[in-house]
């Protein structure tokens, strides 16, 4: 699988992984709006050692059973050299989080393998040490690396982090690595995700990678507090749709309809 240069890719899905009906009731809501990877973490890095780290190998049972439910292709985090294997064994896409971008033996691992990386932004990296960590993956053969600008510490307070969209031409003028925007991260305000989707398009970003939850008010971690809700998602993706056009991008085929006319031929 890899990035479509026309496309405006989006990938949603809830933080965390949790009952098999929650995350499927998201990923065929989130397939619906017209997203084209469902995101979900089985294995979650928290601050706080006491919190809900995630469903582990359980969780990426319910990614394959919802994956093969609704044909949606599947992206998860994986945190530890050591499991590389095994979750690429689950999932299409690895991801590594903000907080491993630096996690050198990880980034070679993931080099090793033929997945797709989604390799996020470290929260106090410049972008010189980021496209030097995209490097370590890129030198073990695997050149499917995809940046995620996902916010940088800042002294702002009011939001969680610092979206920088500058980084994405700044990215765009020093590799052909696809580019996304993670906008629930960058601000960790639900209000505030829609005007940066948009304003992540126009910045020029191959997509976006966003938390979205059919119940964000009582998710099992806290960023509900970042995440859309299903309908506020429709509403983005309706906006996408009809702006993507004039920043010369469309969102790919919908996958439902496209399922919904193979099982009902004309
Ligand atoms: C996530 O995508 O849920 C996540 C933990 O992101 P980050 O590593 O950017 O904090
Ligand atoms: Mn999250």
């Amino acid at each position: 699988m890899r990035l479509h240069n026309e496309h405006f890719t989006v990938i949603a899905g809830p933080c965390a992984v949790e009952t098999y009906e929650t995350t499927l009731r998201c990923a065929e809501g989130v397939l619906k709006a017209g997203a084209t990877l469902f995101r979900a973490g089985a294995y979650k890095p928290r601050t706080n050692p006491k919190s809900f780290q995630g469903l582990g190998e359980k969780g990426l049972e319910i990614l394959a059973a919802v994956r093969k439910e609704t044909g949606l292709k599947v992206v998860t985090e994986v945190m530890e050299p050591g499991a590389v294997e095994k979750v690429a064994a689950y999932v299409d896409v690895l991801q590594i989080g903000t907080r491993n971008m630096s996690n050198f033996p990880l980034l070679r691992e993931v080099g090793r393998t033929r997945h797709p990386v989604i390799l996020k932004r470290g929260m106090m990296s410049t972008l010189s040490e980021y496209l030097q960590a995209a490097e370590y993956i890129l030198q073990e053969g695997n050149d499917n690396v995809i940046l995620c600008e996902r916010g940088i510490r800042t002294f702002e307070t009011y939001t969680r982090n610092t979206l920088d969209l500058s980084a994405v031409p700044a990215l765009k003028e020093q590799t052909q690595l696809p580019v996304l925007v993670d906008p629930s991260h960058g601000t960790g305000r639900r209000s505030l995700v829609h005007s940066m989707s948009l304003a992540a398009l126009a910045a020029g970003a191959d997509g976006l990678l966003i938390e979205v939850h059919p119940d964000p008010d009582n998710s099992w971690t806290s960023d509900g507090k970042q995440s859309l809700d299903l309908e506020g998602f429709e509403r983005l993706m309706a906006d996408l749709e009809r702006l993507a056009p004039h920043f010369g991008r469309s969102l790919p085929p919908r996958l439902a309809e496209a399922q919904a006319k193979v099982r009902q031929p004309s």
